[in-house]
């Protein structure tokens, strides 16, 4: 199981091949650009249904609908040895999903936690779904111990996702403080003590 394929700028079926040569599905965790550039080498995709309207509608280069296939909620993945469980997370957005490994203690998180810069604005991003989305994450954190996110340190402990919650909680208060985003964008940062939000006020 590949998760995610990056920009597309790495050789990542290459890199693959380095591990195994077993076959190897795809999983993505959300379609945002940076999750899916290099998904054209790969054959079946796995995401949930929310993502994919998005992902047609600016599909990859070289990628084709017909190798996407859906995965909801409570669905399992079994590698034999691994066991992910599929978790509806949405937020980041509508369809991101995480992957947890109950018996290995452990949370693929995608975007949504993270202590990089969280993505919260713009179209399908949604801050009261990403709070629900902390909140259910916050009452399975007895299942997990070590969360592996797709940007920032890895891996981080369940116990940041309060913070990052209390994060969100702060910053629609407004008692963050507003930095201008690290790249030009129709956004503002703002920063917690676990996290960035990238986000813009309507
Ligand atoms: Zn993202």
């Amino acid at each position: 199981m590949l998760v995610d394929t990056g920009f597309g700028t790495l050789p990542i079926l290459d890199m693959v091949r380095e591990l195994t040569n077993l076959p190897v599905f795809l999983v993505n965790t959300h379609t945002d650009r940076d999750h899916t550039g290099g998904n054209k080498d790969f054959n079946p995709v796995y995401m949930h249904p929310a993502e994919m309207d998005h992902y047609k509608n600016a599909l990859p280069d070289g990628c084709q609908m017909e190798h996407v296939h859906p995965l909801w909620e409570g669905e399992i993945l079994d590698l034999g040895h691994w066991k992910f469980e599929v978790i509806l997370t949405p937020g980041h957005t509508p369809g991101s999903i995480m992957l947890l490994e109950r018996e290995k203690r452990m949370l693929i998180s995608g975007d949504s936690i993270q202590n990089g810069d969280i993505y919260m604005f713009g179209a399908g991003r949604n801050m009261p779904a990403y709070q629900s989305s902390l909140k259910k994450m916050i009452a399975l954190s007895d299942t997990f111990d070590s969360v592996w996110p797709s940007h920032g340190d890895f891996p981080l402990k369940a116990d940041i996702i309060p913070g990052i919650l209390q994060g969100t909680q702060e910053l629609m208060a407004g008692k963050l403080t507003e930095e201008e985003p690290p790249r030009p964008m129709p956004c503002k940062r703002y920063v917690c003590d676990v996290a960035g939000f990238l986000y813009r006020f309507e």
